[in-house]
């Protein structure tokens, strides 16, 4: 019967709650289950039935979880085998190969691979940095596998991009996983360990188009450029472009920032991966000004200002230890820069403090941590939102830009469009948006599965 040897398990759906799984949603939540037959283990592949019986695909199930089945496959007759694990892989590599965006390609830089279910591979997230891989097991279908998937990622990727992974370091050292019913847990699972310290490149421009290739040597030292090497890069790449009418060419590795990454003991997999293309695009507004980069982590957003030409910089984070590689990274890659003020404190007490002493900056950027963990937790979130912002306006000059971000799924670009708003009233000043900023492509988001969009920025300037 449509492919399901005998003894494999089955979960049922309640009538009428097949219509999600039917338009590809990967999550079957435990109200929708009518029964799960053959009492799969945790991580195990269970048949998909809709009441009428009718097979819809399979899935991997645990029913510690309120989550009790992830969908992978929508073919009832085929289920999935390891050549499966290994399409699935590769696809989402192809896409990440064919991304507008050096990134992938360059020998030394990072970015996702895998981006869980958007990817079509529920609970796993693989991140590159260089010639490591850093795997996230969220659920126990992927703890099950991880082994297999991590040799497979490290074959996949080295035979896409032609040079080999060193290893694949697993940081499973995520909350999350207790909803599983799985502890958190690190450390090597293929290859050689990652050293304590990574420096990865960050270009400055946007990516070299269609058919550009970085050198195979990762030849460039990728320290501090100022914005005249920003532009004879992009001018070299426009003329190659129109000469070659866009045949394939080695261009010069665009200019970067080297950003140092801890992948074993840092935050998420090493870095916040998904603000790169913001890190990017807000500096471009930073020249002259003097930027004040809040919840800076390593200072990535900070780095890519000094870069642009910002006038003074300071970074304020609660966290010492990201202060330190912060220190470390301007160090490195802008030595001719000027003091670099390296603020360790809570973000709304120091933001207090320096409205109540009048201070002023000519750019603010806000990247706080993930404030709502679940809808209960809204209104809550949706206040210090509130409050951060508020203060962030305060502290702005005339003419000032304000970069901020909100990487908690459960305020939608709407809502957080209207916290600025009630933020702005309240300080009475006047923002008008220039730009609205989102997680990177290598973070892709499916139609099916919209709850992949968490990141939302705004840049907006004042009047
Ligand atoms: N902008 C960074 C990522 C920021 S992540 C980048 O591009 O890499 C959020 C940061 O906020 C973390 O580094 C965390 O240490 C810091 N943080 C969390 N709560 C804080 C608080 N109350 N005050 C200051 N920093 C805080």
């Amino acid at each position: 019967m449509s492919g399901r040897p005998p003894g494999t398990p089955t979960l049922h759906l309640k009538p009428g709650r097949d219509r999600p799984v039917r338009g590809r949603h990967p999550w079957i939540f435990s109200g929708a289950v009518a029964r799960l037959e053959d009492t799969p283990a945790p991580g195990d592949l269970a048949q998909v039935r809709a009441s009428n019986d009718e097979p819809l695909g399979w899935a991997y199930v645990n029913d510690r979880s309120q989550i009790v089945g992830r969908m992978l496959s929508w073919e009832p007759d085929a289920q999935p085998d390891e050549a499966w694990w290994r399409a699935r892989l590769r696809a989402a590599i192809g896409l990440r190969l064919a991304l507008p965006d050096s990134a992938p390609r360059s020998p030394d830089s990072a970015c996702r691979l895998v981006n869980a279910e958007s990817d079509g591979l529920p609970g796993l997230v693989i991140d590159r940095y260089g010639s490591f891989l850093v795997l996230q097991a969220l659920t126990a279908g992927i703890e099950r596998r991880k082994s297999d998937l991590a040799a497979w990622a490290a074959e996949l990727w080295a035979e896409a991009n032609g040079r080999p992974v060193s290893g694949v370091y697993e940081r499973s050292d995520v909350e999350v996983r207790a909803k599983e019913g799985l502890t958190e847990t690190t450390g090597i699972l293929w290859g050689e360990e990652p050293p304590d310290l990574l420096w990865i490149r960050e270009p400055l421009v946007p990516a070299p188009s269609i058919g550009a290739v970085a050198p195979a040597d990762g030849s460039s030292d990728g320290s501090y450029k100022s914005y005249s090497s920003y532009e004879s890069y992009e001018s070299q790449e426009s003329q190659e472009t129109n000469r070659t009418n866009r045949t394939h060419r080695t261009y010069e590795t665009p200019p970067a920032v080297m950003l140092p990454v801890d992948v074993k003991g840092g935050h998420k997999t090493g870095a916040y991966l998904d603000q790169a293309d913001n890190r990017r695009r807000v500096a471009r507004y930073a020249a002259g000004r003097r930027v004040l980069n809040v919840f800076s982590y390593t200072g990535g957003f900070g780095l890519h200002a000094a870069a642009a030409g910002a006038a003074a910089l300071t970074q304020v984070d609660s966290s010492g230890p990201a202060l330190g590689l912060a220190a470390e990274a301007l160090a490195r890659n802008a030595p001719g820069f000027g003091p670099a003020e390296l603020v360790e404190a809570d973000a709304f007490q120091q933001l207090r403090r320096w409205r109540d002493a009048g201070r002023d900056f000519d750019m603010v950027i806000l990247d706080p941590p993930k404030f709502v963990m679940s809808s209960g937790q809204l209104a809550k979130a949706a206040r210090a939102y509130k409050d951060i912002n508020l203060l962030a306006l305060k502290l702005l000059a005339p003419g000032g830009i304000l970069a901020t971000f909100s990487c908690s799924g459960l305020v939608t670009p709407e809502f957080f469009q209207q916290i600025l708003y009630g933020a702005a009233q309240d300080a009475g000043r006047d923002l008008a948006i220039l730009e609205r900023l989102g997680q990177g492509a290598d973070h892709p988001v499916r139609l099916s599965f919209p709850e992949g969009a968490y990141l939302k920025g705004v840049l907006g300037r004042l009047a």
